[in-house]
């Protein structure tokens, strides 16, 4: 069986940035599961798994704009520290939802100075070139469940109460 539009693949990867570190990897970990065709991931590395089918090994070069896009300046907004009320012990790197025109977004703090909190709405992967290694360990059916829900059930997926 392939990868195409609502496969459920299995797949163990490893993520390099261009300088070689790596950035996330399955290894270690449960390899990951996803519904094919339906973003559940970046465009870029569904475009080549495509078509791939179980023990296929392939490496790939992403550019930002099949990644997580390049930085947006726009999303940069420095506010001021009262806007976190309620937040005891602000620091760089914290992660926040806030509620944009989109939907929800997720933001970044990348900078603290005195009053003035600068907060990033870019992936913290925007303007990455990404390298994957990946193997396809998987591909079966998705269920009619599944597609309705849009993610995976069962071992590596979504687990309902
Ligand atoms: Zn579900």
């Amino acid at each position: 069986m392939q990868i195409e539009k609502n496969k459920v693949a299995t797949i163990e990867y490893t993520l390099k940035n261009n300088d070689g570190e790596v950035l996330d990897t399955s290894e270690g970990n449960e390899p990951m599961v996803y519904i094919h065709g339906i973003g559940n991931l970046i465009p870029g590395l569904e475009e080549v798994l495509e078509g791939k089918g179980q023990d296929d090994e392939t490496q790939v070069s992403i550019p930002p704009e099949k990644a997580y896009g390049v930085p947006n300046p726009e999303l940069v907004q420095v506010v001021e520290r009262n806007v976190f009320q309620g937040v005891d012990d602000l620091q760089v790197g914290m992660q926040f939802q806030a509620q944009g025109d989109d939907g929800t977004q997720v933001i970044w703090i990348t900078d603290i100075e005195g009053d003035n909190v600068t907060i990033d709405g870019n992936h913290p992967l925007a303007g990455e070139t990404l390298n994957f290694d990946v193997k396809v360990v998987d591909v079966r059916d998705a269920s009619t469940e599944e597609l309705e829900h849009g993610h995976v059930h069962g071992p590596g997926g979504h687990h309902h109460e």
